[in-house]
């Protein structure tokens, strides 16, 4: 007993010895970095959006650990960005993993400057020019997007939610600005909100395959969907839950309003787009869970009807002829979605 304590104290006086003696305590160090070597995880296409691994040895470890890195840029092709992954270096060679994500901007090399415990080198990704996973054409239709990006399984759809037609929640000066009085949707007579539109930064990634998922998850708060215009749905709630019935006559010339941040949003029949732009059987875009929504009629101009507790039915449409499941919007509540999401949802920053 007596001298394995020693033992450990003595040990332990001789690491904490060569610790300080020789490098500073948490500084890794190599003595060599091989981006020759590296490699990436998957093959990079223009304007696809790029989500992968680079992987690059280094020879000469000195066991110490290290943290997540600061953002590289690419240069050549732009776009891209490399992090390093924290870790822990070996005492002689190793892998660093960097996470290399964006969309690369055009076709060519993707240089990243990598700088790592006193070694520096440059890896490069090709960027091929075709090639790349098709985004289905019915996508294109979302006009109002600020980008649209496909990975090959998830589209992912940028908008600052600026309505393309006229609204009295334009700020008085801005071209689009237009005072309204009168009826709105449901008959009501318009009582203007306080709050007045502004631009927004909103990124859904919606699966492209849409599928029936059973767990039917709830829908958020905020936004639940993308309209053409990049205008966001909004699910038949108003904030806290409360059922929409007191924000009704909010609902501007066009049947949208924005909330407190300035967020403009549909959560009936977005006129504009009904009566102006398509027709009221014609595509209005696409919730979370990659399943299209159409406005209140079939082709055939007779209402939709036989939809489920989410809201929908399946059939062809004029845009999947081989019929999918979609969305109606209608006049009485729920107005777009019921009970939840008929498919999987995918994701929303906003
Ligand atoms: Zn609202
Ligand atoms: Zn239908």
């Amino acid at each position: 007993m007596k001298s394995a304590y020693f033992l450990s104290a003595i040990l332990f006086m001789a690491f904490s010895c060569k610790k300080n003696d020789t490098t500073p305590a948490n500084s890794a160090s190599i003595t060599g970095l091989a981006c020759g070597s590296g490699s990436f995880s998957l093959p990079a296409y223009i304007n696809v959006a790029y989500s992968a691994t680079a992987t690059i040895p280094y020879m000469g470890g000195n066991s110490a650990s290290y943290a997540v890195g600061a953002a590289i840029a690419s240069t050549g092709v732009t776009g891209l960005t490399a992090v390093l992954q924290a870790g822990t270096l070996t005492n002689s060679t190793g892998n660093l993993s960097y996470t290399v994500s964006g969309t690369p901007s055009s076709s060519g090399t993707a240089l990243f400057a990598i700088s790592f415990g006193g070694q520096t080198c440059s890896i490069s990704l090709t960027v091929n020019s075709a090639g790349g996973p098709v985004l289905p054409a019915v996508y294109n239709k979302i006009y109002g997007a600020t980008s649209i990006t496909f990975d090959g399984t998830f589209v992912t759809i940028k908008c600052n939610a600026l309505p393309d037609h006229k609204s009295a929640y334009y700020p008085a000066g801005n071209p689009f600005h237009e005072a309204f009085s009168g009826t709105t949707f449901g008959g009501g007579t318009f009582t203007q909100n306080p709050n007045s539109i502004s631009t927004q930064t909103i990124t859904l990634k919606i699966p492209v395959n849409p599928a029936l998922n059973a767990a039917h998850a709830s829908t958020p708060m905020g936004v639940i969907g993308v309209a053409l215009n990049g205008v966001p749905f909004f699910n038949q709630y108003a904030a806290g839950g409360s059922p929409l019935t007191g924000e009704i006559n909010s609902f501007d010339q066009y049947w949208g309003h924005p909330q407190m941040t300035g967020m403009y949003h549909y959560h009936v029949e977005p006129l504009y787009l009904t009566t102006v732009k398509a027709t009221k059987s014609s595509l209005m875009g696409f919730l979370l869970d990659g399943f299209p929504v159409y406005g209140p009629q079939e082709s055939d101009g007779s209402l939709a009807t036989g939809l489920d507790i989410y809201h929908g039915h399946t059939h062809a449409t004029a845009d999947y002829p081989g019929g999918i499941y979609h969305y109606h919007f209608t006049t009485a509540a729920p107005y777009l979605n019921g009970n939840g999401f008929y498919g999987t949802p995918g994701t929303v920053t906003q």
